[in-house]
């Protein structure tokens, strides 16, 4: 049985400047509330989300000064994100994909002259980042994609489809991850990962439509005819490209879980408001006792979930700053997972933690998003309703970022042991 860290150096105290930066991305998620309500209803991406956080360097919030980031730890960067949770998962999603699966991968994975080259124009928001590693016939097993890349000696030449990239119709940049032709490793050794300009030659994007939430996160497939690729685009080494793809999913699933954390909340608040305003039956909803059930399952859901976050994101920063400490002492290398035992056993707690605390929070935001519209009843059956578009996104959570079945497989498996995993 796994030993699980104890909590006695946690501290949940924030400092003045911590949250003083808090109170500024609260000022702008009020000023942009609007525009992302009426971005939601016309389905399409809110452009100022760009501009107004840009104003406070939220683009860059947990990314280094070198780099034009703020700097902030993954902790502060998760009181951030709970933040805009608040807003909707449709807006905080725009953040996961551009921040932890973006450029966390670059500023943890990349070479210094690729940082150099990129990141200080994704921290200020003239490039925007997405993830693309799902396929139509590999999404909760990307050890199957069939997107493949050839060597061919000055350049690498990437062909296949990716679908359901989330920022992938509005990004400047992304990473994507593919196998080589012709190789015979095994299929988990033989995924490289690589940094892709969205308008290289042979790379076609195409925004998808009809979804049922999320309306204004811009969705696309994305089609490699041929697409050419520098080599100094690689990611890492060859064959790395899962550990890095997976430890991006560290990141994001923190994020989603943060993110629920806000739409609780939200849904907490609109919906004990409309309770204490709303009489049927001769009193106020909120006099209901079976009204009040929901409100306190509310409450249960987002103090059980909150305190994992903190939880989960300590144990990311513990990862962090291990990582932060090698590189500093020129010790860092991009085989790390493979050959450093301490490296591979805070990433193994930082993995677990993230999985139990995606599937916990987003089985508790769509539990709460269900009971607020139930609260409303048919007030909250259009999209023009706070906690209608909550519900409708907080669908997607217990898909994306790993869906939570593969989840449970993984959290039992860190406690079985390697030789039972189940998937
Ligand atoms: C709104 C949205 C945004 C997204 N954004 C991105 C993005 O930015 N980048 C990106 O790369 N991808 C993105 N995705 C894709 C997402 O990661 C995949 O949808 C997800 O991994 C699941 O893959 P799938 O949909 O193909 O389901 P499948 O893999 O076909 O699975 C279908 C169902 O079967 C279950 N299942 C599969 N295998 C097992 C098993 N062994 N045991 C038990 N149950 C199993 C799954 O849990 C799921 O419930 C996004 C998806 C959505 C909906």
């Amino acid at each position: 049985m796994k030993n699980y860290s104890n909590l006695s150096t946690m501290n949940f105290e924030i400092s003045r400047k911590q949250k003083l930066f808090l109170k500024k991305v609260d000022n702008i998620c009020k000023i942009i509330r609007p525009l992302e309500e009426e971005s939601y209803l016309n389905e399409r991406f809110n452009w100022s989300t760009i501009s107004e956080f840009n104003k406070v360097g939220m683009l860059g919030c947990p990314i280094s000064r070198k780099y034009g980031g703020l700097g902030y730890d993954i902790p502060t960067y998760l009181l951030a994100i709970e933040r805009l949770g608040e807003e909707g998962n449709s807006l905080r999603t725009f953040f996961s994909a551009h921040i932890s699966i973006g450029e966390l991968i670059l500023q943890t994975w990349g070479n210094p002259e690729q940082k150099r080259k990129y990141l200080p124009y994704t921290t200020t928001g003239k490039n925007i980042m997405a993830f693309a590693l799902t396929e139509p016939n590999a999404g909760s097993d990307p050890s199957s994609i069939a997107t493949n890349f050839e060597d061919k000696g000055d350049h690498f030449v990437i062909n296949g489809k990716k679908h359901w990239i989330g920022n992938g119709g509005i990004a400047n940049l992304l990473t994507t991850y593919a196998k080589e032709v012709g190789s015979t490793v095994s299929s988990r050794r033989n995924i490289s990962a690589f940094i892709i300009e969205t308008d290289s030659r042979g790379l076609h994007i195409k925004e998808m439509k009809n979804k049922i939430g999320m309306l204004t996160v811009n969705n696309a497939e994305i089609s490699f005819h041929n697409c050419v690729v520098p080599k100094k685009n690689l990611l890492g080494q060859k064959g790395h490209g899962l550990t890095i793809a997976y430890s991006a999913l560290i990141d994001g699933r923190l994020s989603v879980a943060a993110g629920a954390i806000g739409v609780m909340k939200d849904c907490l608040s609109e919906s004990s408001s409309y309770a204490q305003s709303r009489i049927q039956h001769g009193s106020l909803l909120a006099k209901k006792q079976l009204i009040q059930h929901h409100i306190a399952r509310m409450v249960l859901n987002i103090e059980s979930s909150r305190w994992l976050v903190h939880r989960a994101a300590f144990i990311r920063q513990k990862l962090q700053n291990y990582v932060e400490g090698l590189k500093r002492n020129n010790e860092w290398q991009l085989n790390m997972t493979r050959n450093n035992k301490k490296y591979s056993a805070l990433r193994a707690d930082a993995d677990n933690l993230s999985a139990i605390v995606k599937h916990v929070a987003s089985n508790a935001a769509f539990d709460s998003s269900n009971r607020a519209v139930q609260i409303f009843g048919s007030t909250a059956y259009k999209k023009t309703n706070r906690v209608a578009r909550h519900f409708l996104d907080s669908r997607a959570i217990t898909i994306y970022e790993g869906t939570n079945e593969i989840l449970e497989l993984k959290i039992a498996s860190h406690v079985l042991g390697e030789q039972f995993r189940a998937y």
